[in-house]
C-alpha cells in the first residue's frame, strides 16, 4: 500500500517562489550589502559569472525548509541566486513518519553506524520517492538534489533534462554497505557529485566537486547584535551573564553527543563555577529528537547551572545572542557533517572546543582556530584551559573569524555553484559540437 503523506509543506518561500510561513527569516540584504564583509572585487566577480547564466532555471530539491544546516544554508543560497537572475525554486519532499523515520536511519548508517531495518524499509523508501517524482517537476536546467533523502528521484539519463547535481552534505568516507550499496547506483545517474570535504568522497564514476559549506554574515543567525538584546535573551532564559557560560547549539540528536556535554561540564564544573547552555531543537525531518531531549534531561538533574533550552525553529535571533554571550563554544558530536554551528561561532571571534569529525578539523586547525577534542575528558581539559587563559581564548576566537571569512561565507558558495553550471554548460557545448 502506498504510505501516506503527513507533512504538507512542498514549497519554500523564496523571492522567486510562492508565498511562505512566518518561520522563514525574511531577508533584505543584497549582493552589495556583502562587500562590506568580503570586498567589492569579490562581489563584481559573482556578478560577472552570473551575466553567462541569467534565465538559466535552477531547482533545488530536499527533505526539510527549517531546522538543520541544509536548509540554512538554502534559505541564503536560494535569494542570492535570485537575485543574480537566475530563475531558482526550492521544493521540499515529503513523506510520512515511517520514511523519515528509514531516511534517518540512512542517515547514521551513511555515517558508519548500524543499519537494523528489514530490506522491506528499501521498498518504502522508494515508494515515498514514486510519490515525490509524481508531484514535482522537474524541468531546470540546473537541478540539485541534496543529501540522500531525496537522492532516487534522479531520472535515467536519455528521459531527462538538463544537468542533475547530488549535492551530498553528509560523511560518506565509512558508509554502513548494505544502505550505500541500495543508493550508490541512483548515485552513479548523476551529472556530478558535491562533497563538503575530500576526505567524505566516495569512488563514483561521476566527477566529483569540494564545496565548503557556508554561513551568512548578515543574517539574524550571525549579525552583530545589540548588547542589551544579548542581555535581555541571557535575561530571558534565566542565564547568569556574570559567570562563564558554556554553550552547545545543535538538534537534539544522539550524533551531537549532548550527554557527553553534560559529562563534560560536570567535569569542569569541579573547578570552575561556569553554567551550560544546550540549546537545540528537533529538526523537522529527525524522529529521534524528543527522545534524545528526555534523556538530556535526566542527564542534567537539577542542577540550575544546566540550561536545556528546546528551541522552536524561528529562534535564530536567541541563537545568535546565546552564541554571542558564551565564553566557549562547544560542539562535541560524534559524527558531523560540517558543522555549521562551528563555523557560526568561530565568526562570533569565539574560542570552540571541537571534536576532530567530519568537517570541524577544516575549521578548526588546531591551536590556531580553536581547540580540538577526542572525548569527555578531552573536551573537558580544553574548555578548562580556556577559561583559565583567556588572552589564548580571545587569540583563537579572531583568528577564527579571519579562517571564516576566507573560506566559508555564503556568497562564496554561490560562486562554485555557478562556476560549476558554467562547466556544465560549457562541456554540453563542447558535446553538440564535437
Ligand atoms: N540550529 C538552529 N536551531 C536549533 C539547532 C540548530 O537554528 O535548534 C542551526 C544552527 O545554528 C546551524 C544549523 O542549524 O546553523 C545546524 O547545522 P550543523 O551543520 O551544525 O548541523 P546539522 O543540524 O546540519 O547536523
Amino acid at each position: 500500500m502506498m504510505p501516506t503523506q503527513t507533512q504538507t509543506q512542498t514549497q519554500v518561500e523564496t523571492k522567486c517562489g510562492p508565498a511562505g510561513s512566518p518561520q522563514t527569516e525574511v531577508h533584505t540584504n543584497t549582493l552589495d550589502d556583502y562587500a562590506e564583509v568580503l570586498g567589492s572585487g569579490e562581489i563584481a566577480e559573482l556578478r560577472a559569472l552570473a551575466e553567462r547564466l541569467k534565465g538559466s532555471s535552477v531547482q533545488m530539491v530536499n527533505s526539510t525548509s527549517v531546522g538543520g544546516g541544509v536548509a540554512e544554508m538554502l534559505n541564503r543560497v536560494v535569494p542570492l541566486m535570485c537575485e543574480l537572475e537566475l530563475a531558482v525554486k526550492w521544493d521540499v519532499i515529503t513523506g510520512g513518519d515511517d520514511f523519515f523515520a528509514i531516511t534517518k536511519a540512512f542517515h547514521n548508517a551513511l555515517h558508519g553506524e548500524a543499519y537494523d531495518l528489514p530490506e522491506q524499509s528499501f521498498a518504502t523508501f522508494l515508494a515515498y520517492t514514486e510519490q515525490n517524482r509524481g508531484r514535482l517537476k522537474f524541468e531546470s536546467d540546473f537541478t540539485v538534489i541534496h543529501d540522500p533523502q531525496p537522492a532516487a528521484l534522479v531520472e535515467p539519463k536519455p528521459n531527462r533534462k538538463g544537468h542533475w547535481v547530488w549535492r551530498c552534505h553528509i560523511d560518506l568516507s565509512h558508509p554502513n554497505q548494505r544502505v550505500w550499496d541500495f543508493l550508490a547506483p541512483y548515485v552513479s545517474l548523476y551529472d556530478a557529485a558535491i562533497f563538503s570535504s575530500p576526505a567524505f568522497a566516495r569512488k563514483l564514476p561521476i566527477p566529483q566537486y569540494l564545496f565548503y559549506p557556508s554561513i551568512d554574515p548578515l543574517s539574524e543567525k550571525n549579525r552583530e547584535l545589540d548588547p542589551e538584546y544579548v542581555a535581555e535573551v541571557l535575561n530571558r532564559f534565566q542565564i547568569d551573564s556574570r559567570r562563564p557560560i558554556l554553550t552547545q547549539i545543535s538538534r537534539f540528536d544522539r550524533l551531537k553527543d549532548p550527554i557527553g556535554v553534560v559529562r563534560a561540564y560536570q567535569i569542569v564544573k569541579r573547578y570552575f563555577d561556569c553554567q551550560l547552555v544546550l540549546a537545540g531543537g528537533g529538526a523537522a525531518d529527525d524522529p529521534e529528537g524528543r527522545e534524545v531531549l528526555a534523556e538530556v534531561r535526566e542527564m542534567a538533574g537539577k542542577d540550575p547551572d544546566i540550561h536545556i533550552l528546546d528551541l522552536p525553529p524561528w529562534s535564530a535571533l536567541e541563537i545568535n545572542a546565546l552564541q554571542r554571550a558564551s565564553t566557549v563554544i562547544i560542539q562535541k558530536s560524534l559524527r558531523e557533517g560540517f558543522g555549521l554551528t562551528v563555523t557560526e561561532g568561530l565568526w562570533k571571534k569565539k574560542p570552540v572546543v571541537a571534536s576532530a569529525v567530519g568537517g570541524i578539523p577544516t575549521q578548526i586547525i588546531h591551536k590556531h582556530t580553536g581547540l580540538l577534542t577526542y572525548s569527555v575528558e578531552g573536551t573537558a581539559y580544553q574548555i578548562r584551559f580556556l577559561l583559565s587563559n583567556p588572552a589564548i581564548a580571545q587569540r583563537l576566537g579572531e583568528q577564527g573569524r579571519e579562517h571564516v571569512r576566507e573560506n566559508f561565507i555564503i556568497v562564496t558558495n554561490v560562486r562554485r555553484y555557478l562556476t560549476m553550471f558554467l562547466h556544465f554548460i560549457k562541456g554540453s557545448r563542447a558535446v553538440a559540437h564535437g
